[in-house]
Order: C-alpha cells, then structure tokens, then sequence
C-alpha cells in the first residue's frame, strides 16, 4: 500500500469474505489496536456493535457488480477494549485480481461530536421540562421590558395564554406602579432582585401576590438585553400565614384578643402611659359561680353564656379600649384615655348589662342570670411587666368576690382595696378612691 494511502487520517479497512484483510494506522488506533495483527483476519462483525451487526451485514450483503458503493451512514464499532464508538462510515466494492469480492469501509469517529449533541440535547429536554412542568414561572422580557417568553403555568397563575401575553408590555402587570419603580431601582442597583413580592393584576382583574426573583441580562459587549427570572404565586401563601398571624392573636371561642396579645398590647398601653400621661384603668372581669353554670347546662351552654357575657362587655367599651381573655372565665379590659372615676361608672355599666343577660334553659322553661365581678386599677408608668397591675387588680376582685361578687372593688397603687357600691358622684365612697388615685 502506498504511504499516502497509510497516512490517511481516516480509517480505511478492507474486508474479504467477511474478514478484515488490511487496515491502515488510523483504523488500527480508532479500533483500539496496536499493529494490524491484532485485527487481520477476524470477522469484520466482530468489530461491530451486537445492535448494527445485522444491519451492516444487510449493507455489505447490497453491494456487488451493479450496486458498487452504499451512501454513508452512521454505525457502532467496538474497539479492543469494548468501547462503544460512533463512526460515520461509507463502504464500496472492488474486485481483486481473481475476481473475489472486496468491501472498502472508511470511517470516521463522531463519538464526542454526539456526546456533545446529546449533552446539548439532554440540557435543552432539562429546560424545556422545567420550563413547562415547574410551579414557578419562567419569564423573559426584552430591552424594551415586553415579555418574550413566559411558561405555559402562566395560564394557571395569571389566566392568560402564553401567546396572548407576549410582547405585552410587563408594566401593565402592576396594580400598584410605585412597586415596580422600586423594583427597578434594585434591579439597577444591585443587577438583580431576590423574592420581592408584588401584586400582579390576574387577567379577569383581581390582584395576585406575586415573589419575583429576577436578573438583568446583557449581551457580550454588555448592551442591556432584558430581564429573565422567576414568577412565584404566593397569594394563598400570604393568605394563610396573615389568617395564621390573626389565630394567633384571637381567642377561638370569643374573638377577642388571647391572654398573650393582650399581655403585650397592655405592655405597650403602658408605654403610653409613661410618655404621654394619658390616663388608663385597667379591669379584671369574672364570672361569678360560672363553675356552678358549667355543671348544670353543660359546657356548650356555658361557651354560649360566655360569648353572651362578651357580648355585654364590649357594649359598654369604646373602640380603642383593648379587650382580652385572660383565660377560662376571666377577662381582662384597659379603659384607654380613662379616669377612675368614669372607670367605675363603666364597671356599673358592665355590671347591669350582664344582669340582663339570659341563659334559656332548653325545655326547662326558665331562664337564668349571670353576673360578673370586677377588679379595678389604675394603670401606671411603673406597671412594666404588667403583672404588676394583674396583681393590683386580682386583689381587688377578691374582695368583689368576698363581698358578694357582682359587684366591683377598687385598688389604689397603695393601700388596700375598697368597694365602692356606687357609680360616680352618688358614691359616698368615691371621694375616698379619689384619695387614692
Ligand atoms: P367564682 O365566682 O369564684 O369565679 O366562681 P367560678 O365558679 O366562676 O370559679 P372559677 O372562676 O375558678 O371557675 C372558672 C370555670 O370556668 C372553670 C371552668 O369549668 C370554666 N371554664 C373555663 N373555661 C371555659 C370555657 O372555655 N368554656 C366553658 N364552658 N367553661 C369554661
Ligand atoms: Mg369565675
């Protein structure tokens, strides 16, 4: 064989009924081989991948006298070693001197050039199955910030179907356009903006809260070509972690606040105290004999009565008064901008309004009343925590309780508690809480 023929960069093999009779150096290296011995006279199939021997063996089977050369195509060979590789090969026939049949295969390895097409085709299934199954959306806008591309869970989320929303302009999405403004600002900043949450109009109109997280993109010389990133519908989301927040802060069974939120609005109202003098009075109501009431209708009735008794309570409250449940049948109340002594005319209030409440006795024909007993304090710069002022204000209710219940008792910063039977000025007793005050 002549050099040119044997420095070919392309394998070149000659097969003879069916075994390999020659190859060049580069056939020799693509199979895995050292010198040509290690290939001449094996089965030329032998070479070939299980899954295409039957194919080149119908492809060789083609050639002859009328039929001298098959178009190209792609194969499987096995090398030496067993690799798998890919050659784009072409065969034709010559006849030898005695007139046998011989098949010129060449070929050439392709193998990294579908690894990479694979690898390429295998990113973009990964994209496109993201792109299309993920919660999030995907979303692309252009220089002039229209959208350009968008996953198809845009109709899920905003109602629209991809095609109607490209190239609409993204500033049509925001109910609020302060947000946006903002958003650009960071995005300038920063280059890019991290779950920040807007409200984007859905197409029937209604407002979505929406966390975007998003990117500037440029092109190589650094032209500002858009923004791609991240929709995120988190509507439900804030739905439910604001009515978890409100749970958190409301007693189940009366709407008020629970004996924490009050604790701490009353932390704060002392504040208020200390900084603007505003006067505050501060009451303990609790049912009387209400165990008794648990016991004789049951605990449904009980939860009724209870709510009933609320109900009462805050009639005689004004709107910036804070009303809480301290637990089971007590309640805790802060007059706000309240002096003692309207504070007790309040608490006679209470007092009658809870009389009147009626507890029907199902199929027992009468009715039953209820009443409270109250204990009252003033609240002061020095009631931080406000156990304080709870103290303050259990002392008098005790003596409520002591003396009869249904009724309110009144304890001063110092000195002992006392009951002033009346409200307002008609109590003789009223002068002697002034003292105290
Ligand atoms: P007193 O006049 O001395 O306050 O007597 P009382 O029977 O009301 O005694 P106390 O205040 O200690 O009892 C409170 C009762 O309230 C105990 C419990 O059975 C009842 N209770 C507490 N929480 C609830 C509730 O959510 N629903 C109902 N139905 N009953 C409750
Ligand atoms: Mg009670």
């Amino acid at each position: 064989m002549s050099d040119l023929f044997m420095n070919y960069p392309t394998a070149h093999t000659l097969v003879r009924d069916g075994k390999i009779i020659f190859l060049n150096p580069a056939a020799i290296r693509l199979f895995g081989g050292v010198h040509a011995e290690q290939f001449i006279g094996q089965p030329v199939l032998d070479f070939i991948h299980p899954m295409d021997r039957e194919y080149v063996r119908h492809r060789i089977a083609l050639l002859g006298p009328d039929r001298r050369q098959n178009e190209p195509t792609e194969i499987r060979i096995l090398t030496l070693d067993s690799q798998v590789r890919i050659l784009a090969t072409a065969s034709a026939v010559a006849f030898a001197e005695d007139g046998g049949q011989v098949i010129i295969a060449t070929g050439i390895d392709v193998t990294s050039f579908h690894r990479l097409q694979d690898e390429l085709r295998s990113s973009e299934e990964t994209f496109r199955r993201l792109f299309e199954n993920m919660h999030d959306l995907f979303y692309r806008t252009n220089a002039a910030d229209e959208l350009t591309l968008i996953g198809p869970g845009v109709e899920r989320v905003f109602g629209y179907r991809q095609a109607e929303v490209y190239g609409m302009p993204v500033a049509n999405a925001y109910v609020i356009p302060a947000q946006r403004t903002q958003l650009w600002a960071r995005l300038r900043k920063y280059g890019e903006i991290n779950n920040r949450i807007v409200k984007l109009r859905h197409k029937d109109g209604h407002a979505l809260d929406i966390a975007i997280t998003a990117k500037m993109i440029f092109d190589d010389t650094g032209h500002f070509q858009g923004v791609e990133g991240l929709l995120r519908d988190v509507t439900e989301e804030l739905r439910l972690r604001r009515e978890l927040q409100i749970l958190a802060t409301i007693d189940n069974l009366t709407g008020l606040l629970n004996r924490r939120t009050f604790l701490e609005q009353a932390n704060q109202a002392v504040g208020i105290v200390s900084r603007y003098r505003e006067p505050m009075v501060f009451l303990i109501v609790d049912i009387d004999n209400f165990k008794e009431i648990n016991d004789n209708l049951g605990h449904l009735l009980g939860d009724e009565a209870i709510r009933k008794i609320v109900a009462a309570g805050r009639s005689c409250l004004r709107e910036n008064d804070i009303f809480g449940r301290l637990g089971g049948d007590e309640f805790g109340i802060i007059l706000r901008q309240c002096e003692p002594t309207e504070a007790l005319q309040i608490c006679q209030r209470i007092l009658a309004r809870v009389r009147e409440v009626r507890i029907r006795l199902r199929g027992k024909g009468a009715d039953t009343h209820m009443s409270v007993s109250l204990g009252v304090t003033p609240v002061c710069r020095t009631d931080r925590p406000f156990a304080r002022a709870l103290a303050r204000a259990d002392r008098a209710l005790y003596l409520a309780k002591s003396s009869g219940r249904c009724c309110c008792a009144y304890q001063a910063l110092e000195g002992s508690p006392v009951l002033p039977l009346q409200a307002a000025d008609s109590n003789p007793d009223l002068g002697a809480i002034r003292d105290h005050v």
